[in-house]
């Protein structure tokens, strides 16, 4: 816990991430000034990946799009990581203790509009696990309170039993996208019936996403256990291969 969570503690009413107090009207634990600092992904984006699509290149096959398995229908995320606040919203979320900024975090993020038929079919949201060594150090898997709160507002149930994490990870903030991949390849297991989740199109949902390494495991366990179409969303995306914004 940093020395300002327990300061936040005895002052309910300051922002989560600038520290100053909130307005009156502000129900939020963001203050609406931080709000406006965080950067939405720049426009246009790829319509499958949600990826923003560079208008001064020729347009050729979408790169983010190739990190994704066939299988991967649509990825929406709401913000840009780094600059503006979305990453210190992110860092409010998983190290501060700051559980309850999943809530408006997951207002944003059901904003995102994504293909219809995406829309039409979504039958569940599936958090990504955290070990049970994180969990324990957390307190509460930060994916799970954004389904949570993403559910309520889709009106979709949460599934927490379909996939586990076998075995913590290493932070992937230094690894290249092929040590990304290996990191967390089997770091994941069904914990569903076989068969019971035949034909299924689920959303996997993430704080962050940066090379899609974890999601991609996550959704191939998935995939392995029956489920037909996995779609990705998440708070926060970081620049990857050769971006610019
Ligand atoms: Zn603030
Ligand atoms: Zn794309």
């Amino acid at each position: 816990m940093s020395r300002w969570s327990l300061l936040d503690l005895l002052l309910p009413a300051a922002c989560a991430v600038c520290k100053r107090a909130r307005a009156g009207h502000e129900v939020d634990l963001v203050c609406g000034a931080c709000w406006l600092r965080a950067t939405e992904l720049p426009r246009p984006r790829c319509d499958r990946c949600g990826h923003p699509v560079d208008v001064r290149r020729p347009p050729t096959r979408c790169a983010w799009c190739t990190l994704l398995p066939p299988y991967v229908r649509a990825v929406r995320s709401a913000f840009g990581l780094p600059g503006g606040t979305a990453e210190s919203i992110v860092y409010a979320l998983k190290y501060d203790g700051w559980s309850a900024v999943a809530a408006p975090m997951a207002r944003r993020m059901a904003a995102l509009r994504f293909p219809p038929d995406v829309e039409r079919e979504r039958a569940a949201l599936v958090p990504v696990p955290l070990s049970s060594a994180r969990l324990r150090e957390r307190g509460y898997n930060q994916s799970e309170k954004l389904a949570d709160g993403l559910g309520r507002l889709w009106n979709l149930p949460v599934r927490t039993d379909l996939i586990a994490r076998e075995r913590a990870t290493k932070t992937q903030t230094r690894l290249t996208p092929g040590e990304r991949q290996r990191n967390v390849a089997n770091a994941f297991r069904s914990l569903a019936d076989r068969g019971s989740l035949r034909g299924l199109h689920l959303v996997l949902v993430d704080d962050v996403v940066t090379t899609a390494a974890t999601l991609n495991a996550c959704a191939a366990t998935l995939h392995d256990g029956g489920v037909r179409i996995v779609s990705y969303v998440t708070f926060g995306r970081a620049p990857a291969i050769g971006d610019r914004w």
